[in-house]
């Protein structure tokens, strides 16, 4: 099988496409796939370019996310023939990935593919799109209401921000998108959003308390934006932050929380418990419009992916690249 490998030397990272071996039988309680797409995330970006510490033992296929079809089982739950999906559970960083044609992984880690979709479309879903879904179940937990007022989107141009809009606004929100890429406000617009912010208007640090503008937040980049996106919640408002495209810091005080009762969520994807996954993707399968999947996705080959991971981490994309492998 085809697959992307990443290799390390005493001083240097290798990333190279391979002729791979393959997995063999599946181990007790595994469970072997034939991958049709993954995706190209930003922690698969940071992988692939070594930028930052991401995977944990080499050599290893990267690809946190991968759909495909069981082709061996040694679970009780899956059979040759089931149609499923995976976001991340370590696969990508400590366990080899997706990025390939094939995939052995514990039976535990994997989920049907909703009916909405098919593997292409829960791929170019993705786990930007899981971890879009997880970010507003926490702003409706919360009891945020689509009349509470507008609920900010950072990143928007990016896989959680474009996922986060159109899911938002399918659910009756009044989205507010902070971009850095003013030129995408068409494609922004037809997602749901609103109103469009310049991405310079948060990226500096500004006062603890700012003018009250946002109900809720979907927060994909950290940094100054996330301390300012805070400053700017209303009275009992809720914030999701799963991101730091900006930076992982959080200049912020604790004055938003502590003077308006602001809550600030955090979001994990990885290790989310199964019954949290399978009501984000029954959110997606209820809410999205897979017709917004064509302007979210650029469709590419495994080939191409190690090339794809630098355009990702300089923000100059716009979307998901979704990663064909048998192409
Ligand atoms: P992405 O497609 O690369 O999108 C990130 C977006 O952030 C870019 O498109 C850009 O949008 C904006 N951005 C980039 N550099 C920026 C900067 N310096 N300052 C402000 N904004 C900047 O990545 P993604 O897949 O959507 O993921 C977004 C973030 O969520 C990443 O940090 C990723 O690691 C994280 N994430 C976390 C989880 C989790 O489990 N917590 C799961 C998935 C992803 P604009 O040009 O429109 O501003």
């Amino acid at each position: 099988m085809k697959a992307i490998v990443i290799d390390k030397t005493e001083d240097a990272q290798r990333v190279s496409l391979k002729e791979h071996e393959g997995f063999g039988a599946p181990g007790d309680g595994q469970v072997c796939v034939a991958v049709e797409y993954s995706t190209i995330n930003y922690k698969d970006a940071l992988a692939i370019s070594g930028a930052s510490p991401v995977v944990r033992s080499f050599p290893l296929i990267p690809g946190i996310d991968f759909a495909g079809t069981v082709t061996d089982s040694a679970h009780e739950k899956w059979q040759r023939g089931d149609r499923v999906l995976l976001n991340g559970w370590g696969v990508g960083e400590a366990h080899n990935g997706g990025l390939a044609q094939q995939a052995c992984v514990s039976g535990d880690w994997l989920q049907s593919i909703p009916d909405a979709f098919d593997s292409r479309s829960a791929m170019a879903i993705g786990t930007a799109g899981y971890t879009a879904s997880l970010c507003v179940d926490a702003l409706v937990n919360h009891g945020l209401e689509p009349d509470s007022g507008p609920v900010l989107v950072t990143g928007a141009s990016g896989g959680v921000g474009s996922l986060a809009i159109a899911l938002l606004s399918a659910a009756g929100y009044t989205v507010t998108a902070v971009t850095g890429k003013t030129a995408e406000e068409s494609y922004l617009r037809a997602l749901g959003a609103r109103e469009i912010l310049d991405r310079a208007e948060l990226g500096e640090l500004g006062k603890p308390l700012q003018k009250e503008r946002w109900s809720g937040v979907v927060d994909a980049v950290g940094g100054a934006t996330l301390a300012n996106a805070c400053a700017q919640t209303s009275y009992r408002g809720a914030v999701a932050a799963c991101g730091l495209a900006q930076s992982m810091k959080f200049p912020s005080t604790v004055m938003p929380f502590i003077l308006r009762g602001v809550t600030l969520y955090g979001i994990d994807s990885v290790m989310a418990p199964m019954r949290v996954r399978e009501l984000a993707w029954a959110r997606l399968a209820r809410d999205l419009d897979i017709r917004h999947l064509d302007a979210v996705i650029s469709e590419i080959s495994l080939a191409e992916s190690i090339r794809k991971a630098g355009d990702v981490l300089s923000g100059a994309h716009r979307g998901r690249f979704l990663v064909d492998v048998n192409r």
